[in-house]
């Protein structure tokens, strides 16, 4: 039996993990699932899947979780720490699925006691890809990546020499507002931005898809985790989300991974690597979809790419001050307090801001200094939004 643990089980990636996992409930043993306010999702998820302990990120919501359990079998915690602890009972296989920053400490958590971590969580790798990546060689665990576009550059290398890889081509959807009048995308209400013409997700990864602040995490990610050189990714705007991505080799050859966007792909391709197994997903009929298309993102419509270059350029602590400040520009937008433009001008004004600031984005990278940038990136973010909002600092905190 391969132990596994499910971080952010009650998520959408989470979810689709179960999904797998319960076609073969006897090849599992699983061993802990974490989540948030969800309490009666994990809570059930747990006694059905027999876990060992289920965790909720809230404290306040200890009770309420050691309630749905009890008589189950299945210990409750809550909590931070808790979420760390879970992170580090021994397991064979960990999905990091928790949504932003805060899955950075429980992947490294899980990677420092061995085990193989399937990663969706792409902040991880955003605000501290060399210390994900360095956490993962020294304690000889391996790293598997579940965002589709990297799963499919991943599966476009097998065999292949990372010094053959001219290019990368990361390809997407262009998220919800991709057709609109660019001068319509100060009026997107959140409940239009967490509509996504291709893709079932979660909440804030469905708005970041519609700003492509998904795709500019995605190119920093790409960047860290295959270390290639930013000049070598691309990125293309593929309406019918079919190719995932692509690979360019130096003899010219493109190396296209098609599939239906279906997560459960790239999620059961790290759960059973370097084995592939069959998968419920849906088989293209080619000559049904007849085409498949592409065109350039236009720059004015997704700041968010060139933020992202940027933040490549400067290296260092970049990458977590530029999702800390990504983070709260989405609660503030999610809450009504800026406009949907008005993300990227306040991600790219606590990036000038960090520049100022003696020695952030230069300090070593340890956890204890990406902790630090990113709060200090979150404050800077909340300052930029109060001022557009025309409020206090407070009331936008929320
Ligand atoms: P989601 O919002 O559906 O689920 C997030 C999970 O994290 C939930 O279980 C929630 O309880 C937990 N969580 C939220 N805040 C937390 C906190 N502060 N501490 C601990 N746990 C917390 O998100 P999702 O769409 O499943 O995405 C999860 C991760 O996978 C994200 O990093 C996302 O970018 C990445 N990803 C998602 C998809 C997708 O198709 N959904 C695709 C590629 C990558
Ligand atoms: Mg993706």
């Amino acid at each position: 039996m391969r132990r596994v643990s499910i971080l952010g089980v009650t998520g959408s990636i989470g979810q689709n993990t179960i999904d797998l996992i319960s076609r073969a409930p006897d090849e599992y043993d699983v061993v802990a699932l974490t989540g948030a306010g969800n309490i009666d999702q994990l809570a059930a998820d747990a006694v059905r899947l027999r876990a060992d302990v289920a965790v909720t990120a809230h404290d306040d919501r200890y009770e309420d979780l050691q309630a749905a359990l009890k008589g189950t079998g299945v210990a409750a915690a809550a909590g931070t720490e808790a979420l760390i602890e879970a992170a580090a009972r021994p397991a064979d296989w960990v999905m990091s699925a928790i949504v932003g920053a805060a899955g950075l400490t429980p992947g490294l958590t899980a990677l420092e006691q061995g085990a193989t971590l399937a990663l969706a969580n792409k902040e991880s790798l955003v605000c501290a890809g060399a210390l994900v990546m360095e956490t993962a060689r020294v304690n000889d665990a391996q790293l598997l990546p579940v965002d589709s576009e990297h799963s499919a550059v991943f599966q476009a290398l097998v065999g292949e020499e990372i010094a053959a890889v001219e290019r990368v081509i990361i390809t997407a959807s262009g998220g919800a507002f991709r057709d609109w009048p660019l001068d319509r995308l100060c009026h997107a209400t959140p409940a239009e931005a967490t509509t996504h013409p291709n893709w079932t997700m979660g909440q804030r990864i469905t708005v970041d898809s519609a700003s492509m602040f998904n795709k500019a995490l995605e190119l920093i990610e790409t960047k860290e985790f295959f270390g290639v050189s930013p000049d070598q990714i691309e990125t293309v705007i593929h309406p019918e989300s079919l190719i995932h991505a692509l690979v360019g080799f130096r003899d010219g050859a493109l190396m296209a991974h098609v599939g239906p966007p279906d997560m459960r792909h790239a999620i059961g391709y790290a759960l059973h690597w370097p084995e592939r197994r069959e998968l419920p997903v849906a088989r293209l009929d080619l000559a049904q979809i007849g085409a498949l298309t592409f065109r350039a993102p236009e720059p004015e419509r997704y700041p968010a790419l060139a933020l992202a270059r940027q933040v490549m350029a400067r290296g260092g602590l970049a990458g977590a001050v530029f999702n800390g400040a990504k983070e709260r520009s989405l609660d503030a937008f999610l809450a009504g307090h800026i406009r949907f433009t008005d993300m990227a001008s306040v991600v790219a004004d606590v990036l000038d801001w960090a520049e100022g600031q003696a020695g952030l984005l230069d300090a070593a990278m340890t956890l204890e200094n990406v902790r630090f940038a990113d709060a200090e990136a979150r404050r800077a973010a909340d300052m930029a939004i109060a001022k557009r909002a025309g409020a206090t600092v407070e009331s936008v905190r929320g």
